[in-house]
């Protein structure tokens, strides 16, 4: 069966993260090394990695994805938070060494112009400073953990068919990044219907040649094409149950990647739920 998990809390200290996941039922997991809205950062001692690894090879979970903080904004024109930006990314990649996780996934950011014309010099400034924390090379030997892109809820081009997944895919091809991480809500807001297979063969054809290593599932508050990013539980939103079965059903590249759910949590009783919903997509 394909590891299936949902976003944890490293409240108490990162091992505390993986025995959350592992009472859940989760085979893999996801979290933040810090606050994701803050740009201090506390060191990781050496006995909480210790902790983490121990812990991580007796229950047997993973892969370990980290989610790198929400205020990197890699393709700013503002060069001074740009390398600010570069500078935090290195340190999700390199706190990722420490405790032994095996991905950190970013946000291919906007620099908040969507004018179409800003959208290449956007993506430029992304690929460059992508290339910074990895160091240049086409494969990164900097780091043990390989870094993940992932797509956003840009909202698709008037008119146009959407487009977003190529440019994407791109940046991981040009930066040295191990892969892509695919957010359905995302790619949904974005103009691209994961429920059908016209759909899904359009990803497939504008991702060809990249690695898939994470799927985000998370339903859709917004219909298709709304370019919102607000997340909702599996088969409450716009993709729908029947959707997320077509999706899941569907073959290379998203055949047998795990899934991780960043479904709200409004209280206790939904991350089981949300569990419950994806196991019974996933069958046996
Ligand atoms: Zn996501
Ligand atoms: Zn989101």
């Amino acid at each position: 069966m394909r590891k299936f998990g949902v976003h944890v809390s490293i409240e108490g200290g990162f091992s505390k993260a993986i025995e959350r996941a592992n009472a859940l039922g989760c085979t893999t997991l996801q979290f933040f090394s810090h606050s994701p809205r803050s740009w201090q950062l506390a060191d990781i001692q050496a006995e909480q990695a210790r902790l983490f690894r121990e812990e991580r090879e007796k229950l047997g979970l993973g892969p370990v994805f980290i989610h790198a903080c929400y205020l990197l904004t890699l393709s700013s024109e503002d060069t001074a938070l740009r390398e600010k930006s570069v500078w935090m990314l290195g340190e999700e990649m390199s706190r990722a060494d420490i405790i032994g996780a095996d991905y950190v996934v970013v946000h291919s950011g906007h620099s908040g112009n969507s004018e179409t014309e800003e959208e290449e010099g956007d993506s430029i400034l992304f690929i460059e400073s992508i290339k910074s924390v990895l160091g240049k090379g086409k494969k990164s030997k900097k780091f043990k953990a390989g870094l993940l892109l992932e797509n956003t809820a840009q909202a698709p081009p008037p008119g146009g068919p959407p487009s977003s997944m190529k440019a994407l895919s791109r940046a991981v091809l040009e930066s040295g990044a191990a892969g892509m991480c695919f957010d359905t809500c995302h790619g949904f807001a974005s103009g691209y219907d994961v429920r059908t297979a016209e759909g899904l063969k359009l990803i497939a054809h504008q991702t060809e040649g990249v690695k898939m290593h994470l799927i985000h599932l998370n339903d859709a508050k917004g219909p298709l094409g709304s370019g919102l990013d607000r997340h909702e539980h599996l088969g409450k939103g716009g993709i729908g149950l029947e959707g997320f079965r077509n999706f899941l059903g569907f073959g290379p590249p998203f055949k047998g990647v795990p899934v991780i759910m960043e479904t709200p949590k409004k209280d206790e009783g939904d991350d089981p739920m949300n569990l419950r919903t994806a196991k019974a997509l996933l069958g046996p």
